[in-house]
């Protein structure tokens, strides 16, 4: 039976993004084009999701079919990809559409990037390069068949009966970003994997996994996923074993514990905090190819777990020990190490500031250089401390040591 999504697309999208693709339609059956929506988009309309892309596909040469849109003032276009035979294209002030070519690719190395072998086939080899058979699924948008979905891969039934199945048995290994890409998917739409994809799965990461693979690749699926700040998705990822895809030991860290420090402490960067308790391995660590700010957060973390905790005896070792070190690293330090420390200096001890200034001691005669400096470190422990609390205290603190 066809399954048609016509009153989902008018319910699904908005209305300038269906006036565009009204356009898109018309002219596909003028000109001769094959024309589909494909991928996320058919997914998240059936599943009724906000949409954000729209991702429309052409049986042949997409970027032919755009310049003959543009000819006739339907559209402009952005940005051309000639290899890839891809278009961006702007519809009145703000609706912009993504206009790929079918293509099929093969994967020279395991792992690494995808090569294209043809452009210009048909729909349904296209389909077979994907991830997910929930991934897989096309809506025609041609007057003939406008909104009868295209499912050559049984995802509609995957997608009804939440499960999630990969393409073909050598998926993970041409691309094991697929396994964090499947993660993502579970926790989002609520699916379990099929039983033959968990087993894939496993093979994979028990006796197939090899370092030499596109770790950029990882990063932006790992990014994306552990940025859905959900504990959920950590604890999944613990419990299919997929910490052994980074190389690493499963940390002694709940999925909970971790959005409940994110929650509630808001760092910059949520998703290193969940990645930060699981990786470890420096060739792993170094394929990432981390910002500079990224990768203190590493080095930090490593500095701290490798602290000397015996010399933590008062507020303002404390203090010293997190001063300089990034606000993730220190959660990350407290999720693996569950003392206390981290949590007295994030919650007090950083918000605690000297209020005089080196100007102020000047002024009250302090000698420049770096007595000033002993005297503002002075001041700070007896803040630390707690036996003085405000400028009035620091004042009087100063005129007693110099008197
Ligand atoms: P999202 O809502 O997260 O954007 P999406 O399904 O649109 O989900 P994209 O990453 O935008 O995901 O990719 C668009 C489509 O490209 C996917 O639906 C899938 O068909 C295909 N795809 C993306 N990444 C891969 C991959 N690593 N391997 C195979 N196919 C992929
Ligand atoms: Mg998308």
């Amino acid at each position: 039976m066809v399954i048609n999504l016509t009153d989902k697309i008018q319910t699904g999208l908005k209305r300038e993004v269906r006036i565009a693709l009204e356009a898109c339609s018309k002219a596909a059956d003028l000109f001769g084009f094959k024309i589909y929506l494909v991928g996320g988009i058919v997914r998240d309309l059936f599943l009724e999701k906000e949409i954000f892309d729209v991702d429309v596909i052409i049986e042949g040469n997409a970027i032919d079919f755009c310049h003959k849109m543009a000819d006739k003032k339907l559209c402009k276009i952005i940005q051309v990809q000639e290899e890839l035979k891809t278009a961006k294209v702007l519809f009145g002030e703000k609706i912009e559409i993504d206009f790929a070519s079918t293509r099929q690719e093969f994967y020279p190395r395991r792992g690494h990037l995808p090569v294209v072998a043809r452009i210009g086939c048909t729909l349904e080899e296209d389909v077979y390069r994907r991830d997910f058979t929930i991934n897989s699924l096309a809506v025609a948008l041609n007057k003939e068949n406008y909104g009868n979905v295209i499912d050559y891969t049984g995802g509609l039934a995957d997608l009804k009966n939440k499960v999630l199945k990969i393409l073909h048995d050598n998926s993970f290994n041409e691309d094991p970003s697929r396994i964090i890409r499947g993660l993502k998917f579970a926790c989002r739409f609520n699916l379990h994997r099929d039983e033959h994809t968990k087993e894939l799965q496993e093979k994979y990461q028990n006796t197939q996994l090899h370092k030499d693979i596109s770790w950029s690749r990882m990063k932006s699926e790992i990014k994306q996923t552990f940025s859905l700040n959900s504990a959920r998705v950590f604890d999944m990822f613990l419990a299919n074993g997929v910490e052994k895809l980074f190389y690493a030991e499963k940390p002694d860290v709940k999925g909970l514990e971790i959005k409940t420090l994110v929650d509630k402490h808001q760092p910059d960067y949520p998703w290193l905090v969940y990645l930060g308790c699981v990786l470890k391995d420096p060739e792993i660590i170094e394929a990432f190819c981390f910002t500079r700010q990224e990768q203190k957060i590493f080095d930090d973390r490593d500095a701290l777990l490798n602290g000397n905790l015996s010399m933590l005896n008062s507020n303002y070792d404390i203090y010293k020990f997190f001063q300089k070190k990034s606000f993730e690293a220190i959660l990350i330090y407290y999720l693996l190490s569950k003392r206390k420390e981290p949590l007295i200096y994030i919650e007090k001890l950083s918000q605690i500031r000297v209020e005089l200034t080196g100007n102020d001691l000047k002024e009250m005669g302090i000698p420049e250089g770096r007595e000033i400096g002993m005297m503002l470190d002075e001041i700070l422990k007896k803040k630390l401390s707690g036996s003085i609390v405000n400028r009035d205290d620091e004042i009087n603190f100063v005129k007693n040591q110099t008197k």
